[in-house]
């Protein structure tokens, strides 16, 4: 299948290409796509709203100051081009964005235009939680069954700058976000996993439907030989399968077997099993995986029937699947003291994840949860509290409704900073026991972003950890 057969604008990328091109946003992946440009020698135009300073220093560190430039907002001079690519933080309803769609010039975002650019098949994760994790385990399992590949997109890796190291015989792998979703043309991955559609990201879409549509997108130019990779516990998903069966190929994933084409973590075996391709097998069991939690199983099930795709073999799928090691601020272990295990979480900005993390131990569990609110229906995560948690431990602008959503179910205290939080919550924690930080909200009402969050969280467990050993000492 060609990147290309179902292209609709008159420059493919390989031969053709545009007049100049105008680049909307200076973040990594708009400098990624500069670069591309300027060694295909086609003339560009960067645009970005941030001070001029800022955008200075962004092009002087990459040595693109002689690109024409505008910083503090977007002008006309963006329009005279005959392709917009746009950042994948750059809102698609930006009065420039309109704009170049009313004069019918294309608007790309990073995943268009690194499609469009390569020649290798594409593998695609989307959903509202678990694609990275999910596309590192395909990543892995690409790797084991020797196939060429490469993990790129959304996880941090602008596709383009990727797509001239891979062959038409390559893979890639993109963990793809609902935004970089909103400006495709011709956007086709062979397989696409959806692994659910949450409440999330509120706070940039007008409507819990327009963001289960942006979504939808990514099987927008599907036929019966793509496969949707759906999540089988996801209603939403189920009635979309139904309405997709017609002009793509099915495959469930989940914790049991689905009607048709399925791969499922079976939970009385402890193993990952398939029913695809009119065989039947099992992919590994999941005592041999470095990371453990029912939603860690089933991602890995989703990532199985994307490397099958691949047509790599069970064993390879496996093995690949089982060495990796897990992602920094996803249930990463942060350390120990007196006898209780803390991780941090700080990648958790949706309901569904706290949900998600305090069912993952066996062990009681006292949660430090809040940030900024996304809007999210926090009332699902109150049967795990019932049944996992021992305390909460709330702060950041959400702590108020998430108190009124889980008051009465666990003992919960509020705390002014995540210090405080750590040090309440390491103080009621019992031997045996786990603290876990996992904020279900994004960071940006105390933290710059949430990595920043989850490297403060380990710092003062880290603190913690020395000072109990100095005491220990004495
Ligand atoms: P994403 O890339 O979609 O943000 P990550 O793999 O980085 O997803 O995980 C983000 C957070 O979601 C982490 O807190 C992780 O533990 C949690 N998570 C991972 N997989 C799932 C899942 N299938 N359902 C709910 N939460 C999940």
């Amino acid at each position: 299948m060609s990147a290309l057969t179902d292209k609709k604008t008159a420059f493919d990328l390989r031969t053709t290409f545009p007049s100049r091109v105008s680049i909307i946003g200076a973040a990594r992946s708009g400098i990624a796509a500069a670069e591309y440009f300027i060694k295909k020698g086609v003339p560009l135009f960067i645009s970005d709203s941030c001070p001029a300073e800022k955008l200075e220093k962004i092009l002087s560190d990459k040595k693109l100051e002689k690109v024409p430039h505008e910083s503090g907002g977007h002008t006309g001079q963006a329009l005279e081009s005959g392709l917009v690519v746009l950042s994948p933080g750059v809102p698609s309803d930006l009065p420039i964005v309109l704009e170049a769609k009313k004069r019918n010039i294309p608007v790309w975002s990073e995943m268009e235009l690194g499609f469009r650019a390569s020649d290798a098949t594409f593998l695609a994760v989307t959903g509202s939680t678990g694609k990275s994790t999910t596309v590192s385990f395909l990543g892995e399992a690409l790797k084991a069954g020797g196939r060429e590949s490469v993990v790129a997109g959304n996880i941090g890796i602008p596709v383009i700058s990727v797509v001239a190291g891979i062959s038409k015989n390559g893979w890639v792998a993109a963990e793809v976000s609902s935004f970089q979703l909103e400006n495709i043309e011709c956007f086709r991955p062979k397989g696409a996993a959806v692994l659910n559609l949450m409440k999330n990201h509120l706070d940039r879409y007008r409507s819990e439907e327009d963001y289960y549509g942006a979504k939808k997108e990514i099987a927008r130019h599907f036929t019966n030989d793509n496969y949707l990779v759906l999540n089988l516990h996801d209603d939403k998903l189920v009635a979309w399968a139904d309405m997709m069966k017609k002009r793509a190929s099915v495959i469930f994933f989940g914790s049991q077997p689905g009607a048709g084409e399925s791969f499922w973590y079976d939970e009385s075996a402890g193993k990952i099993r398939y029913r695809f391709g009119g065989k039947q097998g099992t992919i590994l069991d999941v005592s041999d995986m470095k990371i453990g939690g029912r939603h860690n199983f089933e991602n890995a099930a989703a990532a199985a029937a994307l490397a099958k795709l691949a047509d790599i073999d069970d064993a390879a799928i496996g093995s690949g699947i089982a060495r990796f090691g897990g992602l920094p601020h996803r249930l990463e272990f942060a350390g120990e003291v007196r006898g209780v295990r803390f991780y941090n979480d700080s990648k958790s900005t949706t309901a569904e994840s706290i949900l998600v993390a305090v069912s993952a131990f066996a062990a009681k569990v006292h949660l430090i949860a809040g940030g900024r609110d996304k809007g999210c229906d926090f009332s699902v995560v109150l049967p795990a509290l019932r049944k996992h948690a021992a305390g909460i431990f709330l702060i950041g602008e959400a702590a108020g409704r998430m108190q009124a959503e889980w008051e009465g179910a666990v003992p919960l205290r509020r705390s002014a900073t995540l210090e405080e939080a750590v040090a309440a919550a390491a103080r009621s924690a019992r031997r045996g026991e786990v603290v876990v930080f996992s904020p279900g909200c994004s960071s940006f009402d105390m933290f710059a972003n949430y990595e920043e969050r989850g490297n403060r969280f380990k710092q003062v467990v880290s603190e913690l950890a020395s000072l109990a050993a100095g005491k220990a000492s004495l």
